[in-house]
């Protein structure tokens, strides 16, 4: 097995697929449809009242506080379902906590950030941003730092609680309460679970979303000669117990999603994408901050992309339902519209360009000097190649950011424009990483 040296202890192996990338699929259909209870609770749902949306099977098969994938999985790793960059090498979540904090100096060094992660999969990624925060004291030093994880999944949270706390302080509990665990982290910073954005306190912000929002319920719909219909989840008459697509009959309130001049013949909305960035841009247009939201995607492209994974292959996505990942490319175009103004939006880029105006060459050479191990460089040498090949996750994956208005204007120029001026800095990441 391939191990990687993440913090000089052998770690993660690297599966030879990942998510984000399409396969010629293999013939599921001939694959025998296991009656899971994720599916005997759908069947019954459909025959009590109807086909249901896309979107609704999705957010059920994915997070049925009882049944859903995510909720009792971990489905993450050589082990599981798929892969995830963070999990791939650590100088991904390092070149993101060195972004979150050139932004934080950019943004005038507020004296207390919260530093919030959607979706956080086994706490890796923030665990190295935390990692790059602690080598950093002497620059975040005066500043009061707390972290806020937003997350549905009872198994994942108890993994990100162990990869993050201190084993020595108890975790505080209570299901019922908006904040369901607490704890301090292994660098002394204060931690709190939620199952959503709305209940994480307002303050000065930096969100982090990395594979989240593909994950987030789509509704589909296929132009007709009748206009736009929603492509539905029933039981297929002909055969008990499986599930297939339909068309609805009539119009469906979602249609309200598709843009009047659109021109695919198939498209995917996802409203939850939507209520999440009105959500950040109000945070960050009233209290600063910013998000940085990395996933597959395309700018308003792409028509059919909803797919399932099981074991790193493709799945049928109405097999099984509850025992593969189901995901929709992220639609970047449709973010940047749900911003509305309110802030400012910067990307989509390719992982690739981002990484590399982060100093990721730099990076990899200085872990390549510290690895003794012959077997540790080529451990570093295949994260690279995974993280930055084009036919790999380089060209796939997108960056995309939100920041204050003011963050990108020159200041100055609007207190006197007769001053000297001086420009607005680059943000690190869209453009090349400059310690200001
Ligand atoms: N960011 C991690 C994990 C990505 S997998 C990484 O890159 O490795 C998707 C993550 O989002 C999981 O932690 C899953 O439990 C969580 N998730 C999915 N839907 C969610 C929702 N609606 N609300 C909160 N978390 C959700």
């Amino acid at each position: 097995m391939n191990a990687l040296l993440r913090r000089g202890v052998a770690r993660v192996g690297i599966p030879c697929v990942w998510r984000g990338k399409r396969f010629s699929s293999r013939d599921e259909a001939a694959e025998s449809n296991r009656g899971t209870p994720m599916l005997r609770h759908l069947t019954y749902k459909i025959k009590s009242t109807g086909p249901i949306t896309v979107a609704e099977y999705m957010k059920e098969v994915l997070t049925n506080p009882a049944k859903g994938y995510y909720v009792h999985h971990d489905m993450l790793g050589e082990k599981g379902d798929f892969i995830t960059s963070p999990e791939i090498s650590q100088i991904f979540g390092e070149l993101l906590g060195i972004w979150f904090i050139s932004e934080w100096m950019a943004s005038g060094k507020s004296p207390a950030f919260q530093l919030v992660e959607l979706g956080p999969g086994r706490g890796t990624l923030t665990g190295d941003i935390l990692r790059v925060f602690s080598q950093l004291g002497s620059v975040l030093k005066a500043c009061d730092i707390s972290i806020h994880l937003v997350e549905v999944s009872q198994k994942l949270s108890e993994i990100q609680a162990l990869t993050l706390t201190e084993e020595k302080l108890p975790l505080e509990r209570d299901a019922e309460s908006l904040v369901y665990m607490k704890g301090v982290t292994k660098s002394g910073l204060p931690v709190s679970w939620y199952r959503d954005l709305k209940d994480v306190p307002k303050g000065c912000s930096f969100y982090l979303a990395h594979e989240f929002f593909d994950a987030l319920p789509v509704h589909k719909f296929q132009k007709t000669s009748q206009g736009w219909r929603e492509v539905l989840v029933d039981i297929d008459p002909q055969v008990p117990d499986k599930l297939r697509f339909v068309l609805a009959p009539c119009a469906t309130p979602a249609e309200a999603f598709i843009r009047h001049d659109e021109g695919r013949d198939h498209v995917e909305v996802c409203p939850d994408a939507g209520i999440i960035i009105q959500d950040l841009s109000e945070r960050i247009a009233l209290t600063g901050g910013a998000a940085l939201i990395a996933d597959y995607g395309h700018d308003g492209t792409k028509a059919d992309t909803f797919r399932g994974f099981r074991g790193h292959q493709l799945h049928d996505v109405l097999i099984a339902p509850g025992t593969a990942d189901l995901t929709a490319d992220v639609d970047f175009s449709y973010l940047r519209r749900m911003a509305q103004g309110k802030v400012a939006s910067l990307g989509p880029v390719e992982q690739r360009t981002f990484l590399k105006n982060m100093g990721i060459d730099v990076r990899l050479q200085v872990l390549l000097d510290k690895a003794d191990e012959p077997s540790a460089k080529q451990q570093l040498l295949q994260g690279y190649d995974m993280l930055m090949n084009p036919q790999k996750m380089g060209e796939r994956f997108n960056f995309f950011a939100l920041l204050p208005h003011q963050r990108l204007h020159d200041a100055s120029q609007e207190r006197n424009a007769c001053q000297s001026k001086t420009p607005a800095s680059p943000v690190a990441g869209f453009d090349e990483l400059v310690w200001q």
